[in-house]
């Protein structure tokens, strides 16, 4: 497999690094961040003037067209200096560019692509719940019921970035009670933020300041019938596609801030001085930057993989979903061993280590990520950290029921292990698939990235 970018790939990158390192430095994305609850509709602004926004819109549209490998380089580019304010791109690019591109009805597309690619509308995703985020399908409490020319939706979205916003946020609600199986009878909404009964309230966070991530209550708000994107009960399967490329945009974030570390680090240790010495001599700090740039390497190759393989238009859940997972966990690993490598400085709101640190959380303690397995014939749900893996209705192999029809599965080395543990793996999936777990066939593993 040859990922050297082709020269107009490579001609895109530079032309990105030199207009952040001109227009958007570290040291403007550092001081945007200390105003938590101010937006940063200036940054907005110049991501509209320099294009940004309509990359990976079509021409006809008013866009730039670019595949996944040019939004990746885009995003990787942006992260190494805005961090968690990358998203201030991010998410109207995903929730409006990517989901309207793909399931907008041709009038959808007609009013709101030129708009994103302009710059002049601003989306948020509206998924997660106050009952979860990881179980986003069983916490989903919000509903939409049949009205006169639309749907009348009642409930509450939380964790919502960038609503405050928002002109319209990308809104999943269940549209059908009754259904074999939690993933059936969900919609999505292109719900504008100035409707009737929507209220919006920002929630106070560590990182990715300044960008507003938000309660928003929904009470009786009507959406017309030209607002459901994409077949009604549907959404489900309409996601999890585009998820692929949402995760390979969040690797690429982490492949940024690990880029962000790294050059800050080696700039530090080749400036400052202890014992009469430059402290890149010492050995022990040599080995940290050894390590970031290691981790800086595993990150890139993985998220390259994914993205070459989208671009082919080849399954690559697998990839994406594993790409999210490392570059994350290598992302946050490279963040905290900057503040080290940086001493009290690395501690100090006047360089921007301590903010590469909290945008890039680690996903595995928030996230239940779902990967095809090839060779078990289903997919496989990585529950990754965040302790033991939680399958409901899964029987036996738990030291305990935390809840009626929840168990803890032990330890699954033996099933990470793969072919030893292969017929317990079957039989598990088996169990799972029962259960429906979030709507995927699948078994559940408990993978330890740390000791
Ligand atoms: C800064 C920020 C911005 C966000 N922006 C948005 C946004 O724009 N739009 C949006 O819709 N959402 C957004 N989210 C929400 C995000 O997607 C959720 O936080 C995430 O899905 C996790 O859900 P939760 O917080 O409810 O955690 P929970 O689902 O309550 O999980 C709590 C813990 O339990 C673990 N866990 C859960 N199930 C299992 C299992 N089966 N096995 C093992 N462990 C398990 C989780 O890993 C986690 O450690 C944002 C969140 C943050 C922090």
């Amino acid at each position: 497999m040859d990922f050297r970018l082709s020269d107009e790939q490579e001609m895109f990158r530079k032309s990105v690094r030199d207009y952040v390192n001109r227009e958007l430095p570290k040291s403007w994305a550092r001081d945007l961040e200390k105003d938590e609850h101010t937006f940063p509709h200036e940054l907005f602004g110049k991501l509209a003037t320099a294009g940004f926004h309509a990359i990976g819109i079509p021409e006809e549209y008013g866009g730039q067209g670019g595949d996944i490998m040019t939004q990746m380089l885009l995003a990787r580019e942006l992260a190494r200096s805005l961090a968690g304010l990358t998203w201030v791109w991010g998410i109207t690019s995903f929730a409006g560019g990517k989901s309207v591109g793909i399931y907008g009805t041709p009038e959808q597309k007609q009013q709101h692509l030129p708009a994103i690619a302009a710059g002049r509308e601003k989306w948020a995703i509206g998924f997660t719940e106050p009952g979860g985020g990881t179980d986003v399908l069983g916490a989903m409490r919000t509903v939409a019921t049949r009205a006169d020319g639309g749907w009348v939706i009642n409930g509450q979205k939380t964790w919502s970035s960038m609503a405050h916003v928002a002109d319209y946020i990308l809104l999943l609600v269940r549209t059908t009670k009754d259904v074999a199986k939690q993933y059936q009878g969900v919609s999505l909404f292109i719900l504008p933020t100035a409707s009737d009964g929507v209220t919006i309230r920002e929630i106070p966070k560590l990182g990715m300041r300044a960008l507003g991530s938000c309660d928003v209550f929904l009470n009786d708000v009507f959406v017309a019938d030209e607002n459901l994107l994409g077949q009604p009960d549907q959404a489900w399967k309409m996601l999890l596609p585009t998820l692929n490329n949402e995760r390979i945009m969040l690797s690429a974030f982490c492949v940024g801030i690990l880029d962000g570390v790294l050059e800050d680090a080696l700039r530090y240790v080749t400036e400052r001085e202890a014992f009469g010495r430059k402290i890149g001599e010492f050995q022990a700090l040599q080995h940290y930057i050894a390590n970031v740039a290691m981790w800086q390497e595993q990150a890139d190759l993985i998220v390259t993989k994914a993205a070459w393989l989208q671009s082919r238009g080849l399954p690559c859940q697998r990839e994406a979903t594993m790409a999210k997972v490392i570059a994350s966990e290598l992302a946050n690993q490279a963040a905290d061993l900057g503040i080290q490598i940086l001493g009290g400085m690395g501690y100090s709101a006047e360089t921007d280590m301590q903010r590469y640190w909290p945008q890039s959380f680690k996903v595995p303690e928030v996230r239940l990520l779902i990967v095809p397995l090839p060779g078990f014939g289903c997919d496989v749900c990585l529950a990754v950290g965040a302790g033991r893996a939680v399958a409901p209705g899964v029987p036996g192999s738990a030291p305990a029921p935390t809840a009626p029809g929840v168990v803890l599965l032990p330890s699954a080395g033996a099933v990470y292990a793969g072919q030893a543990g292969a017929g317990r793996a079957q039989s598990r999936c088996q169990q799972v698939r029962k259960a429906s777990f979030q709507g995927q066939p699948g078994l559940i593993l408990r993978m330890r990235w740390r000791a």
